[in-house]
C-alpha cells in the first residue's frame, strides 16, 4: 500500500515531465519497484473481437520502407469502444462529460480484483463481502475470463454482464470506475442500457474489454489511460494493474 502511494506522490508531485526511465530510476533510489505487473489490456488487430455495429480496426499504409520509400507510416481507423476501452457520461448523456475533460489523476485508483464465477450476470451480492471504498474501482473477473472470450477472434453474445440492482449498489457505495472482462458491462440486447445509465449518470467510469485471465483477485493499483481525444464519448486505453 505505502509502494503505490508512494508511486502516486512521486508521479505527481514532480509533474508529469518526469520520463518513463525517470520515474523507474527515481522509483528504484526509493525502492519502489512493483513485485507485480499485470498488462490488461488487449492486442488491437485486425483478428480482435468487435461489438456488432462497431467499427472493426483497420490499418492502412501510408509509406512503407518495403517498397522504397524512406520510412513506415500508418493511418488506423476503428470505433472508439474497441477492445479495452473507457465509457465516459457522454456515451449516454449528450451534455455529460467526456474523457478528455477527466485530471489524469483519476485514471489512477485503488483497484479490488474479484472473481464471480458460475454465475450469468454480476449481482449485488457479489459486491457486499468486499471491502470496497468510496473512490475506488472494482474489476470483475467471470466467466468471461474463464472461456477466454477477449481471445477469440469473433464475438460472442452470451457473455457475463452486470445486473442494474449492482450497478445502483456501485452508485451507492461510491465506486470511481467499474471494470468488466467482455466488450460490454451491459446484458447483450437491452436495448433501454439500465446499467450503462446507472453508472454514467453517477459519473462512475465504465472500463471494458479487460483481459483478467491470468490476474488473481485482491488488491491492486489501477493505471488506465484513454486517448485524450476531444469529445470522446469512449476510446481504447492502455490499463495495468501493478503492486
Ligand atoms: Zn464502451
Amino acid at each position: 500500500m505505502r509502494m503505490n502511494l508512494s508511486f502516486h506522490k512521486l508521479f505527481f508531485c514532480r509533474g508529469l515531465y518526469i520520463s518513463p526511465i525517470g520515474i523507474t530510476i527515481l522509483g528504484e533510489l526509493m525502492g519502489l519497484v512493483f513485485k507485480e505487473v499485470y498488462d490488461i489490456t488487449i492486442l488491437i488487430s485486425e483478428n480482435m473481437p468487435i461489438y456488432p455495429g462497431d467499427m472493426p480496426f483497420s490499418r492502412q499504409k501510408i509509406s512503407k520502407i518495403v517498397t522504397g520509400q524512406p520510412y513506415n507510416l500508418s493511418a488506423f481507423r476503428f470505433g472508439a469502444h474497441i477492445g479495452t476501452h473507457l465509457d465516459a457520461p457522454t456515451h449516454f448523456f449528450d451534455y455529460g462529460k467526456s474523457l478528455d475533460q477527466y485530471p489524469a489523476e483519476r485514471f489512477f485508483l485503488q483497484t479490488s480484483v474479484v472473481s464471480v464465477l458460475e454465475s450469468e450476470r454480476i449481482e449485488p451480492q457479489d459486491l457486499s463481502e468486499l471491502n470496497i471504498r468510496r473512490g475506488e474501482a472494482v474489476l470483475f473477473r467471470t466467466e468471461n475470463s474463464r472461456r477466454s472470450l477477449l481471445r477469440r477472434d469473433l464475438f460472442l453474445d452470451d457473455f457475463v454482464y452486470m445486473s442494474n440492482e449492482a450497478a445502483e449498489l456501485c452508485v451507492q457505495i461510491g465506486v470511481s470506475l467499474v471494470g468488466i472482462d467482455y466488450l460490454s458491462i451491459e446484458k447483450y440486447g437491452e436495448k433501454s442500457a439500465p446499467v450503462h445509465s446507472t453508472l454514467l449518470a453517477n459519473d462512475v467510469l465504465i472500463l471494458e474489454g479487460i483481459d483478467l485471465i491470468d490476474v488473481p483477485d485482491g488488491r491492486f493499483t489501477l493505471i488506465c489511460l484513454p486517448l485524450k481525444i476531444e469529445d470522446s464519448e469512449g476510446a481504447p486505453a492502455r490499463a495495468i494493474l501493478v503492486r
